[in-house]
């Protein structure tokens, strides 16, 4: 028999296994998501009721899930990176029950999400920098590592997201860019049409992991959600708050500008989870105020 095909009935045994243990036991179990089509960038809250789990684990497109408990469920917040191609894929989830171990993994299809090709002109400095630009860049890369490397070990957001300034938002998210017919990148963030000065607020609270300049971003504020999730503000013309402080949301975190990689002066927010960067307007959308 090849290997190929003991694989698949190992692997058949133990799909079938699972099921027969979900009939004979009392724990019902429902998963959701939201938003129901899940598309390259999207968020997503993946929530759980399962009665008398002990605890909840996953992973899905090489993400671990990391679940909380709120009340009778578990709960995750979790997201597709922009980049991600549409398709089939598989997110394993298993409940810890005082029966056993029950599988809830489930099938999801990744839709596409169609998104945009522009075109911007900026400084020949930030297309090509220079020895000297590079190791301001490297020197970034490896403070922005250390930041996404240590999240909070629980949530430390409370109800919905909000926009973090008063400003007409554009529909960037995505959008395949070239800078000065070159350098091709895609842009990770939602752009705020926000005049220079105008007040930028914390859109959940946490707590603030980067306030300072670097090259590109210009002057950045980084918050920890908790759980890998992160909310990044950049191109600030002054930075208000200072790296381990705990913010609310609606706290002022500094004045938007036109520092860094800009055409003029906005706000650029962009939404992490883990390493995937995640549509602002749909993580603005989703209705967490009954979650907790
Ligand atoms: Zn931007």
């Amino acid at each position: 028999m090849p290997a190929s095909r003991i694989l698949r009935l190992t692997c058949s045994l133990v799909l079938s296994a699972v099921p027969s243990f979900a009939q004979h036991s009392a724990v019902k179990s429902v998963v959701s998501l939201t938003p129901a089509i899940v598309q390259s960038g999207s968020p997503e809250l993946i929530v759980i009721s399962t009665l008398n789990a002990k605890s909840v684990s996953g992973s899905w497109l090489g993400h671990k899930l990391e679940f909380f408990p709120q009340g009778q469920k578990w709960i995750a917040l979790a997201g597709v990176d922009v980049e991600t191609s549409p398709g089939t894929t598989i997110a394993k989830i298993s409940a810890e029950t005082s029966e056993g171990e029950l599988d809830l993994s489930q099938t999801i299809e990744i839709h596409p999400a169609h998104y945009r090709t522009g075109a911007l002109t900026v400084s020949p400095k930030f297309v090509e920098p220079g020895p000297d630009e590079q190791k301001v860049i490297a020197a970034d890369a490896e403070i922005k590592a250390k930041v996404f490397a240590s999240s909070a070990a629980e949530p430390l957001w409370h109800g919905s997201f909000r926009a973090p300034v008063l400003a007409k938002p554009t529909d960037s998210f995505g959008t395949r860019r070239m800078f000065n017919g070159k350098l091709a990148s895609i842009h990770k963030g939602m752009d705020f049409h926000a005049a220079k000065g105008t007040v930028v607020r914390a859109s959940n609270s946490g707590v603030v992991v980067l306030a300072r300049p670097l090259y590109y971003e210009g002057n950045c504020v980084i918050i920890d959600h908790g759980l890998g999730l992160y909310t990044l503000s950049m191109h600030f013309s002054r930075i208000e708050v200072h790296e381990g402080q705990r913010v609310m949301a609606g706290d002022k975190l500094g004045l938007s500008g036109a520092t860094g990689r800009v055409t003029g002066p906005h706000l650029h927010w962009a939404v992490r989870w883990e390493n995937a960067y995640l549509d602002p307007g749909k993580l603005l959308r989703l209705n967490l105020n009954a979650i907790r």
